[in-house]
Protein backbone atom coordinates (compact mmCIF):
# COMPACT_ATOMS: atom_id res chain seq x y z
CA UNK A 1 0.00 0.00 0.00
CA UNK A 2 1.30 3.22 -0.80
CA UNK A 3 -0.22 6.99 -0.30
CA UNK A 4 -1.51 9.20 -1.93
CA UNK A 5 1.37 11.11 -2.63
CA UNK A 6 3.78 8.25 -3.01
CA UNK A 7 1.42 7.14 -6.07
CA UNK A 8 1.75 11.08 -7.85
CA UNK A 9 5.19 11.25 -7.56
CA UNK A 10 5.77 7.44 -8.95
CA UNK A 11 2.97 9.11 -12.33
CA UNK A 12 4.67 11.68 -12.06
CA UNK A 13 8.34 10.36 -12.63
CA UNK A 14 6.59 8.11 -15.40
CA UNK A 15 5.52 11.00 -17.07
CA UNK A 16 9.40 12.38 -17.02
CA UNK A 17 10.65 9.40 -18.76
CA UNK A 18 7.38 9.38 -21.35
CA UNK A 19 8.58 12.76 -22.42
CA UNK A 20 12.46 11.70 -22.67
CA UNK A 21 11.48 9.25 -25.01
CA UNK A 22 9.15 11.24 -27.09
CA UNK A 23 11.47 13.83 -27.73
CA UNK A 24 13.98 11.35 -28.60
CA UNK A 25 11.01 9.70 -31.17
CA UNK A 26 9.99 12.91 -32.48
CA UNK A 27 13.54 14.18 -33.00
CA UNK A 28 14.22 11.02 -35.14
CA UNK A 29 10.78 11.03 -36.76
CA UNK A 30 11.00 14.11 -38.31
CA UNK A 31 14.38 13.52 -39.94
CA UNK A 32 13.05 10.55 -42.11
CA UNK A 33 10.14 13.06 -42.89
CA UNK A 34 11.62 15.22 -45.91
CA UNK A 35 8.75 14.68 -48.10
CA UNK A 36 6.21 15.44 -45.41
CA UNK A 37 6.95 19.34 -44.86
CA UNK A 38 3.82 20.05 -43.05
CA UNK A 39 3.83 16.45 -40.82
CA UNK A 40 7.70 17.05 -40.29
CA UNK A 41 6.95 20.42 -39.44
CA UNK A 42 4.09 20.13 -37.43
CA UNK A 43 6.28 16.77 -35.08
CA UNK A 44 9.08 19.30 -34.92
CA UNK A 45 7.22 21.66 -33.16
CA UNK A 46 5.93 18.99 -30.91
CA UNK A 47 9.55 18.48 -30.37
CA UNK A 48 10.04 21.91 -29.10
CA UNK A 49 6.96 21.66 -26.64
CA UNK A 50 7.99 18.57 -25.55
CA UNK A 51 11.69 19.68 -23.86
CA UNK A 52 9.15 22.51 -22.59
CA UNK A 53 6.87 19.75 -21.01
CA UNK A 54 9.69 17.77 -19.48
CA UNK A 55 11.43 20.99 -18.11
CA UNK A 56 7.46 22.09 -16.60
CA UNK A 57 7.64 18.22 -15.32
CA UNK A 58 10.97 19.01 -13.27
CA UNK A 59 9.47 22.05 -11.33
CA UNK A 60 7.00 19.95 -10.10
CA UNK A 61 8.92 17.23 -9.14
CA UNK A 62 11.64 19.94 -7.87
CA UNK A 63 9.26 20.97 -5.09
CA UNK A 64 8.57 17.53 -3.55
CA UNK A 65 12.42 16.62 -4.14
CA UNK A 66 12.14 13.83 -5.59
CA UNK A 67 15.34 13.83 -7.61
CA UNK A 68 17.10 13.14 -10.75
CA UNK A 69 18.55 9.69 -9.94
CA UNK A 70 15.27 7.89 -9.63
CA UNK A 71 14.14 9.68 -13.22
CA UNK A 72 16.71 7.25 -14.94
CA UNK A 73 15.01 4.06 -13.81
CA UNK A 74 12.02 5.12 -14.94
CA UNK A 75 13.38 6.53 -18.58
CA UNK A 76 15.28 2.78 -19.14
CA UNK A 77 11.93 1.38 -18.53
CA UNK A 78 10.30 3.20 -21.46
CA UNK A 79 12.95 3.19 -23.60
CA UNK A 80 12.47 -0.57 -23.96
CA UNK A 81 8.69 0.08 -25.36
CA UNK A 82 9.72 2.94 -27.94
CA UNK A 83 12.45 0.57 -29.31
CA UNK A 84 9.66 -1.51 -30.08
CA UNK A 85 8.26 1.49 -31.80
CA UNK A 86 10.95 1.95 -34.16
CA UNK A 87 11.17 -1.84 -34.82
CA UNK A 88 7.62 -1.50 -36.51
CA UNK A 89 9.03 1.17 -39.47
CA UNK A 90 8.67 -0.58 -42.73
CA UNK A 91 8.13 0.76 -46.05
CA UNK A 92 4.72 2.70 -45.50
CA UNK A 93 6.95 4.34 -42.00
CA UNK A 94 5.21 7.60 -42.57
CA UNK A 95 2.04 5.77 -42.23
CA UNK A 96 2.83 4.03 -39.12
CA UNK A 97 4.34 7.07 -38.17
CA UNK A 98 1.40 9.10 -37.77
CA UNK A 99 -0.82 6.10 -36.41
CA UNK A 100 1.83 5.47 -33.47
CA UNK A 101 1.99 9.26 -33.09
CA UNK A 102 -1.95 9.46 -32.30
CA UNK A 103 -1.40 6.11 -30.32
CA UNK A 104 1.47 7.62 -27.97
CA UNK A 105 -0.35 11.18 -28.02
CA UNK A 106 -3.29 9.34 -26.24
CA UNK A 107 -1.01 7.29 -23.85
CA UNK A 108 0.53 10.89 -23.18
CA UNK A 109 -3.11 12.37 -22.82
CA UNK A 110 -4.53 9.59 -20.39
CA UNK A 111 -1.50 10.36 -18.42
CA UNK A 112 -2.06 13.98 -17.30
CA UNK A 113 -5.46 13.24 -17.21
CA UNK A 114 -4.07 10.59 -14.20
CA UNK A 115 -2.07 13.35 -12.96
CA UNK A 116 -4.56 15.70 -12.45
CA UNK A 117 -6.82 13.89 -10.52
CA UNK A 118 -3.83 13.17 -8.69
CA UNK A 119 -2.70 16.62 -8.19
CA UNK A 120 -6.38 17.66 -7.62
CA UNK A 121 -6.48 14.91 -4.49
CA UNK A 122 -3.77 16.43 -2.66
CA UNK A 123 -4.72 20.18 -3.32
CA UNK A 124 -1.25 20.87 -5.66
CA UNK A 125 -3.66 23.62 -8.32
CA UNK A 126 0.23 24.63 -8.99
CA UNK A 127 0.98 21.13 -10.39
CA UNK A 128 -2.51 20.85 -12.06
CA UNK A 129 -2.30 24.25 -14.13
CA UNK A 130 1.25 22.83 -15.08
CA UNK A 131 -0.36 19.41 -15.91
CA UNK A 132 -3.31 21.16 -17.71
CA UNK A 133 -0.94 23.32 -20.17
CA UNK A 134 0.87 20.35 -21.04
CA UNK A 135 -2.43 18.41 -21.81
CA UNK A 136 -4.00 21.26 -24.47
CA UNK A 137 -0.76 20.68 -26.21
CA UNK A 138 -1.27 16.70 -26.49
CA UNK A 139 -4.33 17.12 -27.49
CA UNK A 140 -3.57 19.57 -30.12
CA UNK A 141 -1.39 16.97 -31.35
CA UNK A 142 -3.21 14.06 -31.22
CA UNK A 143 -6.32 15.86 -32.73
CA UNK A 144 -3.61 17.19 -35.64
CA UNK A 145 -2.20 13.98 -36.21
CA UNK A 146 -5.59 12.39 -36.52
CA UNK A 147 -7.19 15.12 -38.77
CA UNK A 148 -3.82 14.97 -41.39
CA UNK A 149 -4.34 11.30 -41.63
CA UNK A 150 -5.81 11.38 -44.74
CA UNK A 151 -3.69 13.90 -46.29
CA UNK A 152 -0.44 11.87 -45.61
CA UNK A 153 -2.02 9.08 -46.79
CA UNK A 154 -2.51 10.42 -49.56
CA UNK A 155 0.55 11.30 -50.39
CA UNK A 156 1.91 8.30 -49.38
CA UNK A 157 0.13 6.52 -51.64
CA UNK A 158 0.81 8.74 -54.58
CA UNK A 159 4.81 8.60 -53.90
CA UNK A 160 4.25 4.95 -53.50
CA UNK A 161 2.57 4.52 -56.96
CA UNK A 162 4.77 7.04 -58.46
CA UNK A 163 7.63 4.55 -57.27
CA UNK A 164 5.85 1.39 -58.94
CA UNK A 165 6.11 3.21 -62.22
CA UNK A 166 9.81 4.17 -61.80
CA UNK A 167 11.02 0.93 -61.31
CA UNK A 168 9.17 -0.31 -64.82
MG1 LIG B 1 4.26 15.20 -24.21
FE1 LIG C 1 2.97 14.71 -26.92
Amino acid sequence: MADIQTNFLAWLRDAHAMEEQAVTMLTAQAQRLESYPELRARIGQHATETESQIRRLETVLARYDAGSSLLKDAARKVMASAQAFGGMFAGDEVIKGAQMGYVFENLEISSYVTLIAAARELDDMEAVDVFESILVEEQDMADWLVDNLPAVTQAFLARDAADVHAQR
